[in-house]
């Protein structure tokens, strides 16, 4: 029986994008195949040890060219399929990154020809289709006895028959498109070539990759004398070491080797930009594998991305991502772990509860942040190119849970220093900081020039001092929670009490503040949503400024509120007694109340501006502003 079906939408659009590829790295088709036959291998072992109607085998991956039918043939005797999973598995995309992958497919070609992007989505399958104008797949599976047959030429449709097959598992045939210009597909049918490709992308899988290779019989001497020409014959013969990577030495693997495991296990087209080898045995044996990509991946900012590192066990393949290995802050970070401490069996819930993977996950933890330490130790260039994509991992990671791994991370993080305009360590500005100065000033600002135009940085730069500068949504909630860096306190230029003035002109300031009681008061009726005016401390040349009381500040607000949360930050009015303006409203309360009503509802707005806030009534602001030009 043949049945005719459809693909999916999203499954042609994919396909077409795989037909009609200008993408340069055709050749990855093989790993693909070759990983999906090895997953497939994975998967029979697992279930043999776990359910007894299932057998092994002598498992190998055989890749075999036929210059006669234009043909390769890549052949697994794995779990297989049965005709329900063929469905499932090739005729839609079954991935939930699918959707942002196709979309990022299209943008990608927009913008260029070289896809280079390709190789970073698990395009799995499908690759086939770059070099196959037809992919056949025969299959049994492990779970069934019988044998079917998918066909396709990848455009609108698929056919699946019954067959038969003698094997369990899967048999893949491409027929290769014709050769162009360009593309010489007759070359993949060279067996140099299939073992170049084999050893390039998928030496470390663990089951043999065997293909036909010519050997020349020796001469006897005597055939040599009388001038006869060698014979050959084909050898079946395996490619790969298949020794898994990570159960080689450091000392025996190349840096060009990890790069290339990485790129082929976690579908990126980059090398990482670190990679970290753990050998631990004692209590707990294990091996892992670490990788940092060099930009976040793809589906880095999708909810649905799931963190974990895989997990193995005695080299069985147990689970793609086990999310109990790496904290959430961590997210970021792909790999595996290999462990000789884990039953075959363990399932899903037992993993929550294993102290060996709890263990395991507290050293990873360590391991990476050590690596990170003397990353920003001893290359700088390279732990600015990571902070830059991931810094807010790591200030997340600081603020949560109350803090709980602040003393962790502290050192690992950076802001910018107004001073230098570059990122520095806490560290870094405690230790530049200028005799006298106790404590480590901040502003809220995007970068620089903005920070340089708050009036409160004014006495901050008279004194010649360094304020750091935080522009990142959680900057702020991660400076509370640490509260303090070693004995220093951190201080906010828009709201602390910042101590940078005289003790005499501080007291000053607190007599016109009594003095100025009455004034202060009207001015307080005047403002409704102000919770306080007062003279301020920190103002050189400008007139006035608000600042927040209370944990809740202006950047918190903000934050709040693009979560839907109306918290406000109570307002602080804060008037500079030195100014003239000051004066000026102090005659005006005493002779045109309506007048200096509208210079305080004015310069309240003008100081909320400041801090990126609107003014309640902007009519009525603008309305003030033009009656006070007129005057
Ligand atoms: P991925 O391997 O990334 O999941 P693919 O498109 O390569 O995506 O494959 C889709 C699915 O088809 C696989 O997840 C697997 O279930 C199934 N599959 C592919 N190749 C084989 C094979 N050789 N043997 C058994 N199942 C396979």
């Amino acid at each position: 029986m043949k049945e005719t079906k459809e693909f999916k939408t999203e499954t042609k659009k994919l396909l077409d994008m795989m037909i009609n590829s200008i993408y340069t790295h055709k050749e990855i088709f093989l790993r693909e195949l070759i990983s999906n036959a090895s997953d497939a291998i994975d998967k029979r072992h697992y279930l043999s040890l776990t359910d007894e109607n299932i057998k092994n085998d002598d498992y190998e991956i055989r890749v075999e060219a036929s210059k006669a039918t234009n043909t390769i043939t890549i052949t697994d005797n794995g779990i297989g399929m049965t005709k329900e999973e063929i469905e499932a598995n090739l005729g839609t995309i079954a991935k939930s990154g699918s959707k942002e992958f196709l979309e990022k497919l299209e943008e990608a070609k927009k913008q260029s020809d070289d896809l280079s992007i390709i190789g970073q989505f698990g395009v799995g399958f499908y690759s086939a289709f770059m070099v196959a104008k037809r992919v056949t797949v025969l299959t049994k599976s492990v779970k069934s006895d019988k044998a079917y047959l998918f066909e396709s030429d990848g455009l609108d449709s698929y056919e699946v028959s019954d067959a038969e097959y003698d094997n369990f598992g899967s048999k893949i045939t491409l027929y290769l498109k014709d050769d162009t210009e360009d593309d010489k597909y007759s070359n993949y049918l060279d067996e140099y070539e299939i073992k170049d490709l084999v050893k390039k992308y998928s030496d470390y899988v663990r089951y043999p990759i065997k293909t036909w290779v010519t050997k020349t019989d020796p001469l006897t001497d005597e055939e040599r004398k009388e001038g006869k020409t060698p014979q050959t014959h084909q050898e079946l013969e395996t490619i790969n070491s298949m020794k898994p990577l990570w159960k080689k030495d450091k000392k025996d693997l190349t840096d060009e080797e990890l790069n290339n495991f990485y790129k082929s296990k976690f579908m990126d087209y980059q090398d990482p930009l670190t990679s970290i080898m753990i050998n631990v045995e004692g209590m707990i044996t294990y091996r892992s594998l670490l990788f940092i990509p060099r930009k976040p991946m793809f589906d880095f900012y999708n909810d649905k991305n799931e963190k974990g590192l895989a997990l193995y066990t005695k080299g069985v393949f147990i689970l793609e991502k086990c999310k109990e290995l790496i904290p959430d802050y961590l997210r970021f970070v792909k790999g595996l772990v290999d462990s000789e401490d884990l039953p075959l069996n363990i399932s899903r819930e037992m993993l929550q509860e294993d102290r060996a993977i709890k263990k395991i996950a507290s050293n990873i933890e360590k391991k990476i942040l050590s690596e990170l330490e003397s990353m920003l130790k001893n290359d700088r260039d390279k732990y600015l190119e990571f902070f830059k994509d991931y810094g807010t991992n790591l200030k997340y990671g600081l603020y949560e849970n109350y803090g709980e791994k602040k003393d962790k991370l502290k050192d690992l993080i950076l802001l910018r220093s107004f001073n230098d305009d570059k990122l520095i360590t806490f560290n870094e500005y405690v230790s530049n900081m200028k005799e006298g100065q106790k404590d480590i000033y901040y502003a809220i600002a995007h970068d620089k020039a903005s920070a340089d135009k708050l009036p409160q940085m004014d006495l901050i730069k008279a004194k010649g001092y360094d304020a750091l500068i935080l522009s990142d949504d959680v900057d702020e909630f991660m400076i509370q929670i640490l509260k303090k860096y070693n004995d220093h306190e951190f201080k906010s230029i828009n709201k602390d009490d910042l101590n940078l003035i005289s003790e005499e002109e501080s007291k000053e300031i607190d007599k016109k503040q009594e003095d100025n009681k009455e004034l202060l008061d009207e001015i307080k009726k005047v403002l409704t949503d102000a919770k306080d005016v007062k003279l301020s401390k920190r103002l050189v040349d400008a007139p006035c400024c608000v600042s927040t009381d209370g944990e809740i500040t202006f950047e918190m607000e903000r934050v709040l509120k693009q979560q839907n949360h109306d918290i406000k930050a109570e307002r602080v009015f804060e008037l500079n007694p030195n100014h003239p303006m000051f004066e000026k409203i102090k005659d005006a309360f005493k002779n045109d109340k309506e007048l200096a009503k509208k210079y305080v509802n004015v310069l309240y707005a003008e100081a909320l501006l400041q801090e990126g806030i609107l003014p309640n009534d902007i009519m009525q602001f603008n309305k003030d502003i033009t009656e006070l030009l007129l005057k």
